[in-house]
């Protein structure tokens, strides 16, 4: 008999697993939570406890879990392949989906690129933006960099944190990452002056349009975007809009582009294109730029890249499972009265002491509570008191992120903000002495545990 047999799952995790983001020292200090099953907005762990999916499930679930027709949809495609490939060859989910891709986002994308993760969704659309620009010749051979945002987060792949604002992967990754240019975010002003300066050597902007997730769930004034498109239009700049976290309804449209009706001459949407079932992603491009890449084969203009697993048949499959339950349900339209809901619950919360700020669009929604020392952990101990409650959250540092599935009911978006309220509440008292000390009180209760 296998010897892993003779141990908890929990003991498993703990000699062999190495989770993403984590410190694994602080990993080993508690039991972990180890979800077996879930349904609808509720995930459901070993002992039986449900918990409330607070954040889709790292912001992908879309309708819930375990959702009778995309449970089919991805039975049915298991019963004809799993896994083929498009190298060489082709499969119908993979059209079909190409085809009402193209349909639902912005005008003027016709192509669509499949790859595995939002990373390498933003790693494609870099990789063509660069290599377009070299197909141009002449002069446009310079276009080799980029501008992004400050505090960008675009994944965690070298090209894609190249142009990430997270201090913190700089400083780690520095000597690996391409130069690229930041501009303020919201600052339409910063953004002219660097578009200005570096027109020549730019091959593109990449943006999170309206929100920027991972920097904190930060939210860009009215009518930035629009001006960020017209500007790369009047310096024959490509704009790449990464809408990995704000595609599928997270803002309250299905893309957030089309809140200030921009096309991008890029989209790259990954997060909720298979309702959080299957890893997929997928770079959509402008005929024009799919255009510079057709020549004789001995010209060399093939895009070069592609992964083993792109376009999966059974994410195919989820996705399209996905985009009929927005047509079935009618998704949108029934979000909308939820997103005035949450707002109104929100009020509440803005005014709690605990709070600096709260930032919503849409979906999306970040609790800051301001700056605290970082050895008090005050997200985690948010999210843990959550978790006794029968909640799951995620904190971004000190940010506790609200994200539920769009699918969730009146009563559920009631529940997950009421229990984040009295987790704030409840994790504050170390807090309330001089947070520094406290601090160091913490670390210290951390070590003799
Ligand atoms: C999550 C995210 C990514 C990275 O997606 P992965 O699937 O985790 O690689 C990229 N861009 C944005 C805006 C994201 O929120």
């Amino acid at each position: 008999m296998f010897r892993a047999a003779m141990r908890t799952d929990a003991q498993l995790d703990h000699q062999h697993l190495w989770h993403p983001f984590t410190q694994q020292r602080d990993w080993l200090g508690e039991e972990p939570l180890m979800i077996e099953r879930a349904k609808g907005s509720e995930l459901i762990d070993a002992e039986g406890r449900r918990y409330l999916d607070g954040v889709s499930s790292l912001w992908c679930n879309v309708h819930g879990h375990r959702h009778p027709l995309i449970d089919r949809a991805v039975s049915d495609q298991l019963e004809r392949v799993a896994h083929t490939t498009m190298l060489g060859l082709s499969h119908p989910g993979a059209a079909e989906l190409a085809a009402r891709l193209v349909e639902i986002t912005p005008t003027g994308l016709e192509r669509v690129f499949y790859s595995d993760s939002g990373s390498t969704a933003v790693e494609v659309a870099l990789k063509m933006a660069f290599q377009y620009w070299q197909q141009r010749g002449g002069q446009h051979v310079r276009r080799n960099s980029f501008i992004c945002l400050a505090d960008a987060y675009h994944g965690d792949t070298i090209g894609s944190v190249s142009v990430g604002g997270i201090d913190l992967f700089h400083s780690a990754f520095g000597p690996l990452l391409f130069r690229a240019h930041r501009a303020r975010s919201g600052d339409i002003d910063d953004m002219a002056q660097l578009l200005r300066t570096h027109e020549e050597e730019l091959a593109a902007v990449i943006v999170e349009p309206l929100v920027q997730g991972a920097a904190g769930i930060v939210t860009h004034p009215p009518g930035y975007l629009r001006a960020v498109r017209e500007l790369c239009d009047r310096h024959g700049v490509l704009l790449i809009a990464d809408e990995v976290a704000t595609g599928f309804g997270r803002t309250g449209t299905m893309f957030a582009c089309e809140q200030e009706g921009v096309a991008p001459d890029l989209l790259c949407i990954a997060k909720g294109l298979t309702a959080g079932y299957m890893p997929l992603a997928a770079t959509l491009a402008t005929e024009a730029i799919y255009e510079g890449f057709l020549g004789a084969h001995e010209e060399f203009k093939t895009f070069f890249h592609g992964h083993t697993y792109t376009g999966n048949p059974l994410a195919c499959a989820a996705a399209l499972g996905c985009l009929d339950v927005f047509e079935v349900e009618r998704t949108m339209v029934r979000l909308q009265p939820k997103i005035r809901l949450l707002a109104e619950m929100l009020r509440g919360v803005a005014a709690m002491p605990e709070v600096a700020e709260v930032r919503q669009r849409g979906f999306m929604v970040g609790i800051d509570l301001g700056e605290h020392d970082p050895a008090t952990r005050m997200g985690h101990r948010v999210v843990r008191e959550a978790r006794e409650r029968g909640v799951i959250i995620r904190p971004l540092g000190d940010t506790i992120v609200l994200m539920p599935p769009l699918s969730i009911s009146k009563a559920d978006l009631r529940r997950l903000v009421e229990v984040t309220e009295h987790s704030i509440r409840a994790a504050q008292p170390l807090q309330r002495l001089d947070t520094a000390a406290a601090g160091r009180a913490h670390a210290a209760l951390l070590k003799a545990a």
